[in-house]
């Protein structure tokens, strides 16, 4: 009798506390945070959208664009791609890149593609193309090389863009697309 009667107190002690914590659960924080965080991630008001970067590519594009640690940034990496099997997407609030910017991130990732938003609106799509020659921009490896004066501007020619490979102007050093330093 007694193994009868407890498993029926243990239901009905059960029963009368969850119903109030959902309902207290509901009417607190439940209706407005779910649709703040879905605003931020679905929606940039203004800024650069970067979508098709190279997988796992995203922080070495913030590094080189010089996006600091106070900017609004959302990142998704590795992300399910059709075109690229994996990819990178960056959302950066506030800011319009430069076509300069954009020719940069494309030295790093060549199939990336940029949206410029304002007030929720693309203004601008903008699809890169690799330069044959690239001033500035790359550090040459070469510890020999003449660029390594601050006052020589570097000069690189793009041997083949896909895979990504550069050859220095003054000492013939090639780079391959993950040896690439951006000055
Ligand atoms: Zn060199």
């Amino acid at each position: 009798m007694a193994p009868g009667s407890a498993p029926k107190r243990i239901p009905t002690t059960a029963a009368a506390p969850a119903p109030a914590a959902q309902s207290a659960g509901a009417s607190g924080a439940t209706e407005v945070k779910p649709d703040s965080a879905k605003m931020q991630v679905s929606a940039l008001r203004s800024g650069t959208v970067i979508d098709h970067l190279g997988p796992a590519t995203s922080f070495k594009a913030l590094k080189i664009l010089g996006v600091g640690a106070d900017a609004t940034v959302l990142i998704g990496v590795n992300l399910d791609s059709s075109k690229l099997g994996k990819k990178d997407i960056l959302k950066i609030e506030g800011r319009e890149l430069t076509d300069a910017e954009m020719n940069k991130v494309a030295l790093l990732s060549p199939q990336a593609t940029f949206s410029l938003i304002r007030d929720f609106k693309v203004v601008r799509k903008f699809q890169p193309t690799l330069p044959d020659q690239v001033d500035g921009l790359i550090r040459c490896m070469n510890p020999a090389c003449i660029t390594q004066d601050p006052r020589v501007t570097g000069r690189f020619h793009v041997v083949t863009k896909s895979p990504l490979k550069l050859r220095c102007h003054f000492c013939e050093r090639s780079l391959r697309e993950n040896e690439i330093e951006f000055a």
